[in-house]
This record gives C-alpha cells, sequence and structure tokens, in this order.
C-alpha cells in the first residue's frame, strides 16, 4: 500500500496539488480532495487503454510501431505535430525538437481555445498574478464567459470565492460577479449576475473603459447591459482593493475573437491607475500553458509553430492544425495527448483520414479508431512524473502513483525513440 500527499490532479487548468491518493495491497484506491473530473481521471487508467501497438489495425511489436511513426514523418513533405496538452512539458520538448527535425508544423490544443488570448497579450502584454495572490488578497472576482462550476470545479473554492486567504476570510471578504449569455451553475454563486447579449463583449469592455476614463459612454443599453449597471460595476472594480478577471472562451470564441480579450486586458491595465487588478484565463487542459511555455523557450513562439523554411515561423491563421488540415496543405500527421477528431470542424476531421496519421495515447478515443499507427501511452502525472504549468503559469512537479501497464512507455520515451530513428534514416 501507499500512501501519495500534496499530489498533483492532472485534470483540468487549475492543477490542484493537494489530492491525496492512497493504494490499498487488495487493489482499492482511496481519492481525496479531488473534484470529480480529477477522481474520474486518476481512476480512468483501467478503462478504455489502448494495450497494444498496431499499424493498420494489427497488433505489432512497439519498436515496429516506433519505425513506422518515424518513416510516416520523414517520408511527408510537411508533417503536423498536434495535441500535447494533456501531458507532460518533457513530452512537449522532446514533441517540438521532433517537428524541428523532421521540419513539420507543431501545434497544440491552444490553437482551438486560449490562441487569441496569446494573440491579444501578444500586442498588450498583460497585468497578471498567481492564483495564490488571489486566494490570498482578491476583494473582487469576476468570472467573465466561463463556467467554472462545470469546467474547474474547484476554482472557486479553491483558489478564489470560497477559500480563505492570509488578508480575506473566505466568502464574506469577497464580492464576486459573473457575467454570462446565460444563468449557469456558477453564475448562481455569485453575488451578482449580469446577463450579456451573445457577441458583445468587445463593446462592453470598451464603454466600460470609457466610462472609467471619462465617466461616461454612449448609448443607454451596451451589449444588453444597461449603462447605469456598467457605472456601478466599474464603481465596484476602481475602489476594490484587489480585483481579479478571470475569463474562457466566452470570449475567445465569439465576435470579437482576440480584440474581446485584447479590451478586456486593456481595461485591467487602465485600472491599474486607480488599483491592483489583474486577468487570468482558465485555461483547460491541465498542461495546455505548459507547451506554450516551452514551446516559447525553444521556438521563440507559443504555438502553431511551423519548421517547413528551417526556421520557426508563426502565424496563426495559416501554420494552426486547423487552418493547415482544411487548407490540406500537411501530409501526414501526428497526435499526442488530445482528441481532434473530437472537436475538429467535419472538414479537418474528414482530412485527417485521408493522410497517414500516428496517434500516441493512453486512452481509445475517435482519433485513435482514424490512425493508421496507434502507440499507446503511460499517462502523464498518473504513471509517470513530469511538469506542468497551472493556468497561471506556476509549474507544479507531476508525481506518480501507478505503475504503467507492461512495455508501455512514457509520451517522451515514444518521442525520443522515434526521434532517434529519424535520425537514423535522414
Ligand atoms: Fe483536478 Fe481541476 Fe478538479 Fe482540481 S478542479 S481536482 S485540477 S479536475
Amino acid at each position: 500500500s501507499m500512501r501519495v500527499e500534496a499530489f498533483v490532479c492532472p485534470f483540468c487548468g487549475a492543477l490542484c496539488d493537494d489530492i491525496i491518493v492512497e493504494t490499498g495491497n487488495n487493489g482499492d484506491v482511496k481519492i481525496e480532495n479531488a473534484c470529480v473530473l480529477g477522481t474520474r481521471k486518476i481512476m480512468a487508467r483501467t478503462r478504455g487503454r489502448i494495450t497494444k501497438p498496431m499499424i493498420g489495425g494489427k497488433e505489432v511489436s512497439i519498436d515496429e510501431a516506433i519505425e513506422r511513426a518515424a518513416e510516416i514523418l520523414v517520408n511527408a513533405k510537411k508533417p503536423l505535430l498536434y495535441g500535447f496538452s494533456s501531458t507532460s512539458c518533457e513530452a512537449h520538448s522532446a514533441g517540438i525538437e521532433l517537428a524541428e527535425l523532421v521540419g513539420g508544423v507543431v501545434d497544440c490544443t491552444s490553437s482551438v481555445c486560449h490562441g487569441p488570448t496569446i494573440l491579444a497579450i501578444h500586442e498588450v502584454g498583460v497585468p497578471s498574478v498567481t492564483l495564490g495572490e488571489v486566494k490570498n488578497r482578491a476583494d473582487l472576482i469576476i468570472y467573465w464567459g466561463c463556467n467554472p462550476m462545470h469546467a474547474h470545479p474547484r476554482h472557486m473554492s479553491r483558489y478564489s470565492t470560497f477559500q480563505k486567504g492570509r488578508f480575506r476570510k473566505g466568502r464574506i471578504s469577497r464580492k464576486v460577479v459573473a457575467v454570462d449569455v446565460r444563468p449557469t451553475e456558477s453564475t448562481k454563486l455569485a453575488d451578482e449576475f449580469i446577463q450579456v447579449e451573445p457577441n458583445r463583449d468587445f463593446e462592453i469592455f470598451n464603454a466600460m473603459r470609457a466610462i472609467l476614463n471619462s465617466g461616461d459612454c454612449r448609448g443607454d443599453v451596451i451589449g444588453g447591459v444597461p449603462k447605469e449597471k456598467l457605472k456601478k460595476l466599474v464603481e465596484e472594480m476602481k475602489s476594490c482593493q484587489f480585483g481579479v478577471i478571470f475569463f474562457g472562451m466566452g470570449l475567445t470564441h465569439t465576435y470579437g475573437n482576440y480584440r474581446n480579450v485584447r479590451e478586456a486586458i486593456l481595461l485591467v491595465r487602465d485600472l491599474n491607475m486607480y488599483t491592483k487588478f489583474a486577468i487570468i484565463p482558465m485555461r483547460g487542459h491541465y498542461n495546455v500553458t505548459g507547451f506554450n511555455e516551452v514551446c516559447t523557450w525553444q521556438t521563440g513562439y507559443p504555438y502553431a509553430v511551423d519548421f517547413t523554411r528551417d526556421y520557426p515561423w508563426y502565424n496563426p491563421g495559416e501554420t494552426d492544425a486547423n487552418s493547415l488540415l482544411i487548407a490540406e496543405d500537411v501530409d501526414a500527421m501526428l497526435v499526442i495527448a488530445a482528441d481532434p477528431a473530437a472537436h475538429f470542424p467535419k472538414q479537418a476531421v474528414e482530412y485527417m483520414k485521408r493522410i497517414p496519421l500516428v496517434v500516441i495515447d493512453p486512452f481509445e478515443s475517435l482519433t485513435s479508431k482514424l490512425a493508421d499507427v496507434v502507440i499507446p501511452a503511460a499517462i502523464a502525472g498518473v504513471e509517470v512524473e513530469g511538469s506542468a504549468y497551472r493556468m497561471d503559469g506556476v509549474p507544479l512537479r507531476l508525481k506518480k502513483v501507478f505503475e504503467p501497464p507492461e512495455g508501455v512507455l512514457s509520451d517522451e520515451e515514444i518521442l525520443k525513440r522515434i526521434i532517434s530513428k529519424v535520425k537514423e534514416f535522414l
């Protein structure tokens, strides 16, 4: 039996690091502190696993699968390596190296979630803080276009709304505002819910900046919100001691796209003339932030990096996975730690079916069903250690509680072995 404390939950971007996992001799497992999603991830290791390497649906040895994967990447003119949000930074580093070696493109799931956030940050920077500072200091918390109770179930209890902090007594010393297009289980927990019209966030932030900077704005109702309500909100933001906006895909995947986030950041920047204010994206998968970090160290760019010119080239909208698949501009694909067939538009998935596809994953998925080569992987953060970055950019060390199935390698080892094979071929 074994008891692992301060275990890091490898599911969502909140990366809770206070989980306790106890394993008994008779195979029973006890998990403390994790939410339903986290518990499910930690317990998932026995269900739906890919058990054997396969080529064309036939079981092969791991060496054969690795050799075939390397061959596919070397023979392609422009292979796409995609995924990475549910694996360790060590695997990211190897994946980026492999993409450069084979002269392909490397991209992560950012391009379909917070990619626009990153584009906004390129333009105007980001006044950010850690979740620890939010916990200890924030007296005004705004959740905008996100539903933490659904996607990051412990976010409100561990880092913000309900948590006690050094200078805050918990729920009573924090004001919580939720802004969304419809009521959700999270908006119910807020002191105030501001319902906005879909696709009008840019106008609302812009009006709030006008109110903050000049005392007034044009129009009586902006994006479905009466001006007086916005004035009250701006006053609350201006007069709090430490405020934070957490935002989700309600800003990044609606009209305005990265401009919404840009305007939200500019509002936060303006607010810092009066008080301390910060803004943090609610990053979804547990280590999508890690990929952006590692990719930036290694290539200078955070995602969607094209190596076909022998130097890194970055142009989201052209070099991201979806754009490349829809333009039929890649001729092979390796997917690791993600399930694009479940999330990409039909046109992109149809094209994925037509090109050689290698999938590395612990679990069967819609994508693994389409693959020509399937390589089973150990579950990062459950069966192998590694590093991951929380949504606020704080790196944490993933722990291991179980042994991987016999003969199953980690993502990092698989990628490193593909790299060695590719070097033999080149
Ligand atoms: Fe895991 Fe996220 Fe739940 Fe925390 S909130 S336990 S990181 S799934």
